[in-house]
């Protein structure tokens, strides 16, 4: 079902490696992964709503999904997939990217790590303000 499995070309140079993420992000496979991950939410929350991991509001299949590591790219585990609003993803990526520390561990860890920081980041920020972070600068994979 998923032809595009970046996973099984990872002797491939980072840009290249970026090029395949790029194409999976565009496919049909993300976006019915993307379906079926809420599906699976859904289902073991018994919550109405999927909630975004960083600031704890509603989330959407319109929304973002975080990869907390590429290891599966194309054949993702439901863990791996953390809902998130594209300001709180931006700001993610951010944070990991400024930590030395955090840039040296698994990125599974690190994210682990991070999320708490995050939480009480957001949680300090002002609505509109959350709302206005862009995604400029944003040179990692989401
Ligand atoms: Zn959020
Ligand atoms: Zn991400």
């Amino acid at each position: 079902m998923r032809k595009l499995r970046p996973n099984q070309q990872r002797s491939v140079g980072r840009d290249a490696h970026r090029a395949l993420y790029a194409e999976y992000m565009a496919s049909a496979a993300w976006w019915e992964r993307r379906r079926e991950w809420e599906r699976t939410e859904l289902a073991s929350t018994g919550l109405p709503a999927v909630l975004c991991v960083a600031c704890n509001m509603k989330w959407t299949l319109r929304d973002d999904l975080h990869h907390i590591d590429y290891d599966r790219l194309g054949d993702e585990a439901h863990d791996d997939l953390w809902p998130m609003h594209r300001p709180c993803h931006t700001k993610m990526h951010q944070l990991i990217e400024s930590s030395k520390s955090w840039r040296r561990m698994s990125r599974r860890f690190a994210n682990v790590q991070a999320l708490p920081v995050l939480r009480r980041e957001i949680a300090g920020l002002p609505a509109d303000e959350i709302q206005t972070l862009t995604v400029t600068g944003l040179k990692e994979f989401l």
